[in-house]
């Protein structure tokens, strides 16, 4: 028989917009034994976690639960439960997973409609209600904080709109929640989705979610069709076949009985996924949202600092940043993927090349969760710097670490 080695990962300095470094608590709380997923302990950690998620989301939704799958199933699970084949979703795209939530609602059936930002800028939300109103969509679907291009979407005014106008607005999270504010409730966002492997510091593996009472309507109505309340001959019934929720691991109204106190049964939920979901959510609420917040804005301003220093150029628009991704253009003659194989091969640092029209033009350094700490800023500018050097790029020494060292001044950051 092959005999393989022993598993052991290389420690790394993670500064990638995901998956990065899990905070060790995390990591403890997924040793822990299993427990029966109807074991009332088990049972009794699923309720808390709902309760955590509320006040992650900022929420005073009924629903807050995690879909297990990557975020991605997240999107999916919302748009596949909320969309019926036929409904007009519009989505306003400023990046790559704006694609993402098009190809996802096209597969639900729905009929697409786009607008599309240039890269590196955020959409003027008078823009987006304008065509709103005018094309009445169904469903609105946005993305929040585009990882692929470090950008932010401002989205209350958009919220408020599709509330007045009756539209159900769908936005994805996965990158901003636990890192910068993301509120609901204010915005009237009526589906949430967020990620763990970004600004949670969670491995990757589940999807937390939250929807309010207009999205439940829509779920609920859906599942009474799907359940055949229309008698078999109705001329109808071939299309009450189609118009339930097509999929049944994404089926929101039976993910929730099964998170209600009913317990109604449904997938084997992810024990050790749940524990870590528990474990990383408690450490957000034990910093306190507003001062994770704070210490994410103070990294980036240290980052963003020394990069300035040693004369590189942010990519991107810097009134829409997004805090807790920093994109910098590659300098001329640079080539990007030496550079990244050497900070990950002499260094032990990952940062992120970049996709489509981005690809070779920009780096991409995120500053989430667990890895966005003092000591990690400090080594990826130093680490960077000497780096650029090596390959003959013309850049500023000596002052990118002084410049985040400055930047940090006097405070309590680490
Ligand atoms: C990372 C990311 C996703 C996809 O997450 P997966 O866990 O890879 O499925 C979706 N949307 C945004 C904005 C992201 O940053």
């Amino acid at each position: 028989m092959k005999k393989y080695r022993d598993l052991s990962p290389s420690p790394r300095t993670i500064m990638t917009p995901g998956p990065v470094e899990a905070d060790p608590r995390v990591l403890r709380a997924m040793s822990f034994p299993i427990l029966g997923q109807f074991d009332p302990e088990f049972t009794g950690l699923m309720n808390e976690t709902m309760e955590m998620l509320r006040e992650l989301f900022q929420t005073t939704n009924r629903w807050a639960y995690p879909i297990d799958g990557t975020s991605r199933s997240g999107i999916e699970a919302v748009l596949t439960s909320l969309i019926e084949p036929g409904d007009r979703v519009f989505v306003p795209i400023f990046g790559r997973f704006g694609h993402l939530l098009v190809e996802i609602a096209e597969r639900c059936g729905a009929m697409v409609s786009t607008l599309e930002q240039e890269w590196g800028k955020v959409f003027d939300q008078e823009q987006v209600i304008r065509h709103i109103g005018a094309n009445r969509p169904h469903i609105v679907a946005m993305v929040h904080g585009e990882t692929s291009t470090g950008c932010m979407q401002p989205l209350a005014d958009i919220g408020k709109a599709c509330r007045e106008m009756d539209v159900l607005f769908v936005v994805d999270a996965v990158a901003t929640i636990g890192g910068v504010p993301v509120e609901p409730d204010e915005w009237c966002i009526d589906a949430v989705i967020g990620g763990t492997q970004k600004c949670l510091s969670i491995p990757s593996g589940m999807a937390p979610i939250s929807y309010n009472q207009r999205a439940e309507a829509k779920v609920l109505k859906r599942k009474k069709i799907e359940r055949g309340l229309r008698p078999a001959h109705h001329p109808e019934s071939s299309q009450t076949q189609i118009r339930g929720i097509q999929s049944n691991y994404f089926d929101l109204s039976q993910l929730q009985d099964y998170w209600s106190a009913d317990r109604l049964n449904h997938h084997t939920e992810a024990t050790s996924m749940l524990y870590a979901l528990r474990e990383g959510v408690r450490i957000v609420l034990e910093e306190g949202l507003e001062a994770r917040f704070a210490r994410h804005r103070a990294q980036e301003a240290a980052l963003v600092a020394g990069i300035q220093a040693m004369g590189m150029t942010l990519y991107g628009d810097p009134t829409c940043k997004l805090p807790v991704v920093t994109c910098v253009m590659i300098p001329p003659g640079v080539d990007g993927e030496s550079v990244r194989a050497m900070l990950l091969d002499d260094f032990g640092i990952e940062i992120a090349s970049s996709f489509g029209p981005l690809k070779g033009k920009i780096w991409r350094i995120g500053t989430m969760g667990y890895s966005c700490r003092k000591k990690n800023v400090l080594h990826i500018l130093g680490a960077l710097e000497a780096v650029l050097a090596r390959h003959g790029a013309r850049v500023h020494t000596g002052q990118a670490v002084q410049a985040a060292l400055d930047s940090y001044g006097r405070s309590r950051y680490e």
